[in-house]
């Protein structure tokens, strides 16, 4: 409490109390509370109050690089608060190479890079600028380690200002040295250090950061912030895919590198990507293509992914190959041997150290030796028989729980993650994990939740009635005309939202519309976002801005006050009835007794939640959000305050008149 810089609102010092409580006994605690209701501020100020008490660190990790910028600013406040002990309070946010190497973000070879690729590159840069060569190496590193002054002056700086990652970065190019050195000086320094999910669960990147702290995880606080999240996060982290398209880079790559042979003599590099490539597309046109039905084999054009059975892949390389199992991991050894040539010679040459000949023979050392009960193997073509892919997808994240049972206690927060048992289940935390869900800090009056039972986006219901689209339309275009407030409608994915957008009448709706698109550049999406909001703020102007769920804007914008007042949610956004998803149903019914209620209801309540939260920030923030979809009574035990109307406008209209 004495690090908290605001007066406290509802359920925020129950948060803080029970913060303390779990960290004094070392435990884990996963809990919900609404957008906007100050968690990330209660979570940091208890916390770190009883890190500098007890001589622990707080790794405090995001999704996005927004939500990193937002714990750098409260902390300001905190800083703020005690000015006469402020320098008790440093905090430093970190985020990849990617975004922290100078040299790689401007240059567009390098700027492409994994982790991994520019971590050898720094490397060699280094290794260069250490030989002495006054011309050689990377231009930031030399600065850093030459001009003492400056660095000095640079640290002084990001210890008194408490920047941002991205002011950090700004700053550092303006006085060419590297952000990414400096901050391997200062982490050590830092009670709290603000980093992507990927510093926490991939083992490399965790060590090393570990290394830079010289503390062991056993005095470290974990805060896992956007909670929701992280099962997802994880399965794609351990998940892995072998695509036509990069087989056919290896292919390249094998011809421009001299192309050599693989066990015998007449088997080189590239014919091996080519056998490889041929079994990817036969195994698409056995699986995906192809549905055997009494006796027929016909094609079946809806489907994008099945399952393939275990050792298929491996079985029918060693046959085509005419071989054995032992020869074909001798292939894959000279795989990774021929990469990492590959690799030393573009470092050597300056160029980015990419092998995709690498990648395939990690790729197959994988695939080999993955845990089968935790995986499900697929084949995949979405993208209409392009680029078939076969992927290794990983459906336990709990695979990354011995990584958060390390640490001295592990805080898990957001939104919406109801259940809290399903995330404790997922992740394989403690069953004695403290659980809450604490209720909205906002009155019900300032928001208001409805559902219509005409209309739904099932696509069975949609052949049997060719009206229910027209329904949808007529309530959006009504609802955009009648009432002049900014307004969001969310699709359940861009498919929906394209077809939408082909044949709806936008000029009814006499205001100005956006669209999120599914490959928008993130400056482009925040030159829509923040006309959007403009029109919201001005005088007799309003917008729209077509969206979908579980995107960009859903997930991780706020739009306060007059920003948005409205939000039309078209349909339930279930998850697609992929091979994918009926393989990870299975799994938590087998593991769990629930796979309906962990794997399909529960995320898709999350994306609803998340949308609708959009609307409401702060304790004066108004706004009504309706469901267009007869299934939404469904999800009643996870949206409370959720209301079926019959005369949609009207409430609306009473709703308007009563609040604004
Ligand atoms: S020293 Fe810094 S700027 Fe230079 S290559 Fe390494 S990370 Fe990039």
């Amino acid at each position: 409490m004495d690090l908290f810089p605001y007066r406290t609102r509802k359920n925020q010092r129950a948060i803080m109390d029970t913060i303390n409580k779990i960290l004094n006994f070392e435990e884990d605690f996963i809990f919900e509370s609404g957008t906007g209701s100050g968690k990330t501020i209660c979570t940091l100020a208890s916390t770190l109050s009883f890190a500098l008490k007890n001589n622990k660190k707080i790794i405090y990790t995001t999704r996005t690089n927004a939500q990193q910028r937002q714990v750098i600013v409260e902390l300001r406040q905190i800083r703020k608060k005690i000015e006469k002990n402020r320098d008790k309070i440093f905090g430093l946010g970190i985020q990849g190479r990617a975004n922290m190497c100078i040299l790689a973000r401007n240059n567009p070879d390098y700027v492409k890079g994994t982790s991994d690729e520019l971590s050898k590159l720094c490397s060699n840069e280094k290794k260069k600028v250490r030989s002495n060569n006054k011309q050689d190496g990377c231009i930031y590193f030399r600065r850093f380690i030459e001009d003492k002054i400056k660095v000095d002056k640079t640290l002084d700086w990001i210890k008194n200002e408490l920047p941002t990652a991205e002011e950090t970065i700004e700053y550092c190019e303006k006085y060419q040295i590297c952000p990414y050195e400096l901050n391997k000086l200062l982490v050590k320094d830092a009670s709290i250090v603000v980093v992507p999910y990927v510093y926490v669960f991939e083992n490399m990147i965790r060590n090393m950061l570990f290394d830079w702290l010289s503390v062991d995880e056993k005095d470290v606080i974990l805060i896992v912030d956007e909670a929701h999240n992280l099962p997802d996060y994880v399965r794609d982290l351990f998940s892995i895919q072998l695509s036509v398209w990069m087989l056919q880079n290896c292919v390249i790559e094998s011809d421009k590198y001299g192309n050599p042979t693989l066990i015998k003599d007449d088997l080189t590099v590239s014919d091996f990507c080519k056998i490889l490539i041929d079994i990817v597309r036969d195994l698409r046109d056995t699986y995906v293509n192809n549905i055997f039905e009494n006796g027929i084999i016909r094609n079946n054009l809806d489907k994008e992914d099945a399952f393939i059975p275990t050792n298929e892949f491996e079985t029918e390389i060693i046959s085509r190959l005419k071989t054995t199992s032992k020869k074909f991991y001798d292939i894959i050894s000279d795989l990774i041997a021929y990469g990492e040539k590959i690799q030393e010679y573009k470092q050597k040459k300056g160029k980015l150290p990419r092998s995709y000949i690498h990648k395939l023979g990690v790729f197959l050392e994988f695939w080999n030796n993955l845990e089968d009960n935790k995986y499900v193997k697929l084949i995949v073509d979405s993208s209409e028989g392009k680029n078939p892919r076969i992927e290794a997808y990983c459906l336990d994240p709990s695979i990354v729980n011995y990584v958060i049972k390390k640490f001295y206690s592990s805080i898990h927060m957001s939104g919406t993650l109801e259940p809290l048992e399903e995330y404790r289940d997922s992740m394989g935390l403690s069953i004695d994990s403290e659980l809450v869900s604490y209720p909205s800090p906002y009155s019900n009056e300032n928001r208001k939740i409805l559902y219509v039972s005409d209309v739904t986006t099932k696509y069975e219901e949609i052949l049997k009635d060719k009206e229910i689209i027209e329904r949808m339309k007529i309530y959006i275009s009504k609802i955009c005309t009648i009432f002049p407030k900014n307004t969001m409608v969310f699709f359940p994915s861009f498919n929906y939202l394209s077809k939408f957008k082909r044949d709806f009448n936008f000029e009814n709706l006499n205001r100005n519309f956006y669209f999120e698109e599914q490959k928008m550049s993130q400056s482009a999406l925040m030159e829509i976002v923040n006309e959007f909001k403009s029109s919201g703020l001005e005088e007799g102007k309003c917008a729209t801005l077509f969206s979908v769920m579980g995107g960009r804007i859903s997930e991780g914008m706020n739009f306060p006050a007059e920003q948005l007042e409205i939000a039309l949610i078209v349909g339930i956004p279930y998850p697609k009835p992929t091979a994918k998803q009926r393989g990870l149903q299975r799994y938590y019914e087998l593991k769990f007794g629930k796979g309906w209620e962990y794997t399909v209801e529960a995320p898709t309540a999350r994306k609803l939640l998340q949308s609708i939260g959009r609307l409401i920030r702060d304790e004066k923030d108004k706004g009504i959000a309706v469901i267009m979809d007869k299934r939404a009574n469904r999800f009643k035990k996870y949206i409370k305050d959720l209301h079926e109307t019959n005369d949609l406008i009207n409430d609306i209209e009473l709703f308007m008149n009563k609040n604004f």
